[in-house]
């Protein structure tokens, strides 16, 4: 308990000015492991004019020369995948097979973005009128900043810096202050690839760092993934600043179960999304729609099989799921299992007061479900981002769509079904970001895009893919003549083609 992890500027690591901490925990054990500095404003202008500074020439570096310094940083990553993934398992609790899916999802990033000479290629338009040619281009836009949520603390910050670095961009990292370490293992491992100082820095904290980089005058983009009343917030005052905003929220995912469905599948499928990394997912299956005569069949399998979870420490032999992050994170999510209870919800298997033998004081919540929940009930319309699986019953696809459509987030959806034509009606109809027929939890992969509709993100963009290279970057549209081509002398009338 130590260890301060630190911010890192300019290639180094350094303490900062602010002289605030917060402590590091091991939910598992429910104690501070470590402890994280806390950035001052002026920690954020020394990051973002390390930025600042290196931008020049690393926007000058041609695309190939970025590209193979991702590719080393691709190498080391491959490398170091079980001590990535430990961090994140001391850190966030989450198991070490979790962990480590989670660093394979983020180095997929990085493999997207080593093609970044091919996907900054233009279009270019031979002889638009006699003797002039246009094409395109697409340029970084300068300091761009990341802020970062506890649940992917690995993955997420890859959804964002791989691509913003290969477009040209410098990059300012606000990790999650719960489970910071992983950030400096980044930046560790891109400067040993080569990566000029500055080009990718961190700064540790909280919202004093966070309100810093939103007012920077130099920082011209923000990514931000988190909850939602913090994403619309990111998204009000960074765009009241000028600047280009992404901000990624919250979610309540439903799966619709339909009568043909493969119960088995169905079942598996629920107890993996709803319950893996102890539903700590902004993808997780929260909500399981189950349709006419499924509902029976569904709540007595899953039942079983939620009674039957492996819970425990993270690194222990078999673990299916781990503790929540912190105890103000168990103390909500079971005071939100009470309030099901009060409001008239069937609790079908109760997940309060669970505890692992040898890890008393960890952060615990064993797995809970729910049955007969309806829409105006707090465990419906609240993100309760734990263990908890509400089942809803409905007569039919239709009114599940309803009660999809009318809620306020958009993030992720499944339909479980052998019926094509009911498949293809609901993927047209739903209005989600990201669809799984038959696949609960449909996080699309690097060279696709990641993002919800609605109160799920704030924003044009989604994330990694081809709407990150847009979002890193600015379209230039050029048009070209040389004086020994045809001249049609003055015009004062709008250009037309002639
Ligand atoms: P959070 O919103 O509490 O924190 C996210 C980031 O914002 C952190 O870096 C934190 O330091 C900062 N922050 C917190 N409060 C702030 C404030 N008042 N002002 C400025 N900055 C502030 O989220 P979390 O608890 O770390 O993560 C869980 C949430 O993230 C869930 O709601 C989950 O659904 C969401 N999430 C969404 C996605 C997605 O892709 N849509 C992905 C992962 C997580």
């Amino acid at each position: 308990m130590n260890e301060t992890i630190q911010h890192f500027i300019g290639g180094r690591e350094v303490e900062g000015a602010s002289g605030r901490h917060a402590d590091v925990y091991n939910p598992a054990l429910g104690q501070p492991c470590a402890r994280v500095a806390l950035a001052s404003p002026e920690d954020v202008d020394a990051a973002v004019a390390a930025a600042h500074e290196a931008f020049p020439a690393w926007a000058a570096t041609p695309p190939l020369a970025r590209a193979r310094v991702l590719f080393k940083y691709l190498q080391l990553c491959q490398q170091h995948v079980d001590e990535f993934a430990a961090m994140v398992t001391r850190e966030h609790g989450k198991t070490f097979a979790d962990a480590q899916g989670e660093v394979a999802r983020g180095i997929e990033v990085v493999e997207f973005a080593v093609g970044i000479p091919q996907l900054l290629k233009g279009e270019f338009t031979d002889q638009i009128a006699r003797g002039i040619d246009a094409w395109s281009m697409r340029q970084p836009l300068g300091v761009v900043a990341g802020i970062t949520p506890f649940n992917f603390p690995v993955m997420v910050p890859m959804w964002m810096f791989p691509v913003a670095i290969a477009c040209g961009n410098t990059f300012v990292l606000k990790p999650s202050e719960r489970d910071p370490s992983a950030s400096l293992l980044h930046a560790r491992l891109l400067k040993e690839a080569g990566l000029p100082d500055g080009v990718f820095n961190v700064v540790q904290g909280d919202k004093a760092a966070v309100d810093a980089l939103l007012d920077h005058p130099d920082v011209q983009a923000l990514s931000f993934v988190g909850s939602t009343p913090i994403a619309e917030y990111i998204y009000a005052r960074g765009s009241a600043a000028g600047k280009r905003v992404q901000a990624l929220g919250g979610a309540k995912n439903h799966m619709v179960v339909m009568p043909d469905a493969d119960m088995d599948m169905a079942v598996d499928a629920l107890i993996g999304a709803a319950y893996g990394s102890a539903g700590e997912r902004c993808m997780a299956i929260s909500v399981a729609v189950a349709i006419g005569d499924a509902g029976d069949r569904l709540v007595e399998r899953l039942a079983e099989r939620t009674k039957a979870l492996k819970i425990g420490e993270g690194m222990s032999q078999g673990a299916e799921m781990g503790p929540v992050v912190t105890q103000a994170a168990k103390q909500r999510i079971e005071k939100l299992i009470g309030e099901g209870v009060e409001q008239g919800a069937t609790l079908v298997v109760d997940g309060r007061g669970h505890r692992v033998a040898g890890f008393e004081e960890g952060f615990f919540v064993g797995g809970t479900l729910f049955d007969h929940v309806q829409p105006e009930m707090s465990i419906y319309k609240e993100e309760i981002f734990g263990p908890v699986l509400c089942v809803v019953r409905m007569p039919d696809v239709g009114s599940a769509l309803e009660l999809i459509n009318k809620n306020e987030y958009g993030n992720g959806v499944a339909v479980f079904t052998r019926d094509g034509g009911v498949a293809r009606e609901f993927v047209r109809q739903v209005q989600v970001g990201m669809v799984g027929v038959n696949v609960p939890l449909p996080v699309p992969m690097a060279f696709n895009s990641f993002g919800g509709w609605k109160k799920s993100l704030f924003g044009d963009h989604h994330a990694y893919g081809p709407e990150g290279i847009r979002f890193y970057t600015r379209h230039k549209a050029v048009m070209q003549r040389w004086p020994n081509t045809a001249s049609s002398g003055v015009e004062f009338a709008f250009p037309q083609m002639k």
